[in-house]
């Protein structure tokens, strides 16, 4: 396909009235491909799409009822990739932002889909940050490759889709009543994640204990300010059932994280403390281990090598996510295997998925055979 004929999407609505939300192709199982001599090339697309959470949700700093994402969609000879961003408003990232960066993605240039090293430089170098927005090509090129070698992710990475863990649940801030009605609600669950960080944690926590026993991890967003009372709270958290924290403290704060780790009997996991691949290395020793996110670090690629970094090290990792639909989540959880710790809820806490992916059997990660991300359409 010439560079004229190539569909350059102008803005929102051009991407809205553009985008092909039915396959031509049965994209999942590859089955149908052209046959045509021509030369292929790689063709973006991309709609905005707003996500509908069941509750609304509450952390430390903010809440909210919906969540943008971008909806993605890679195709090359016949074969459709599917990828997302997910962008909550503290990451700074929106449709708009998305729109502008994807609408100077050019991958006309591109041949062969297998140079994703070279194809993802290219993306990474159009602009500085946009991780979502790059994150959402890089799933989409995943998804195609995957499809076009007919196998998912985690084979290729030579990953054993039984040794998942099991996913947290996440409980946002609220009310005791409306806190155990949401732990109720979570019942099939193996570990709950609890949001921290106000006044209220100790009430959160005797609120979800009054009704089960089920292990439960916390994420304080930065909420805690002092280390002292930080430890006194992880001594508290850990004679309760708790298995780590996460962001105990401001991602600034290094020297006091450093100290509450040393001094911590639970391990504490950097979250907002850590974002790419090259924030890694400034964590060893700070945290015990690092939650990995795709709309953080831009993608399946950047998200494996962390995963390897970290455990090279020898790290803790945690494979972590955005409210997102299942198109996300199945990416983020090819990568489950590799993980101390999933938490990979997003598609749960909301009404209007448009994907079925990964799913949830008894509180456990578990990965379908699907090639690329594991995922298909709904209404396809
Ligand atoms: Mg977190």
């Amino acid at each position: 396909m010439s560079r004229r004929n190539f569909i350059k999407l102008s803005g929102l609505v051009a991407g809205a009235l553009a985008f092909p939300i039915i396959d031509t192709v049965d994209a999942a199982n590859g089955s149908k491909r052209s046959n045509s001599l021509r030369k292929s090339t790689l063709k973006l697309r991309f709609k905005p799409y707003e996500l509908q959470l069941k509750h609304v949700f509450t952390i430390a700093t903010s809440s909210r009822t919906t969540t943008p994402v971008m909806l993605v969609e890679v195709e090359y000879d016949g074969l459709i990739g599917y990828g997302e961003a997910s962008m909550p408003p503290y990451l700074g990232e929106s449709h708009k932002s998305v729109a502008e960066f994807l609408n100077k993605v050019d991958l006309s240039a591109f041949h062969d889909p297998f140079e994703l090293e070279t194809i993802l430089a290219y993306i990474d170098g159009i602009d500085k940050g946009n991780y979502a927005a790059k994150a959402s090509v890089d799933i989409a090129l995943h998804d195609l490759l995957g499809k076009m070698l007919q196998k998912p992710w985690h084979k290729l990475w030579g990953l054993d889709a039984t040794k998942t863990p099991n996913t947290s649940f996440t409980i946002g801030i609220d009310t005791p009543e409306v806190v155990k009605g949401k732990v109720k609600e979570a019942s099939e669950f193996k570990i709950l994640k609890v949001k921290l960080g106000r006044e209220t944690d100790k009430e959160m926590i005797q609120a979800i204990r009054s009704i089960t026993d089920v292990p439960i991890c916390v994420d304080v967003n930065q909420g805690w300010k002092d280390r002292n009372m930080a430890l006194d709270m992880i001594h508290w958290l850990a004679e309760r059932g708790v298995v780590f924290v996460e962001q105990p403290m401001s991602k600034y704060a290094i020297d006091d994280m450093a100290w509450l780790t040393e001094h911590s009997p639970l391990p504490t996991m950097a979250d907002e403390a850590v974002q790419t691949i090259y924030d890694v290395l400034a964590t060893h020793k700070v945290y015990s281990g690092i939650n990995i996110k795709l709309m953080k670090c831009g993608g399946m690629r950047n998200a494996h090598k962390m995963a390897n970094m970290a455990k090279t090290m020898g790290m803790k990792v945690m494979v972590g996510c955005m409210t997102e639909t299942s198109c996300a989540i199945s990416a983020a959880a090819q990568l489950a295997p590799l993980a101390d710790w999933a938490d990979l809820d997003g598609n749960l806490l909301i009404n209007n998925d448009l994907y079925n992916g990964v799913t949830i059997v008894n509180g456990k990660v578990t990965l379908n055979e699907l090639p690329g991300i594991g995922i298909q359409l709904k209404h396809a």
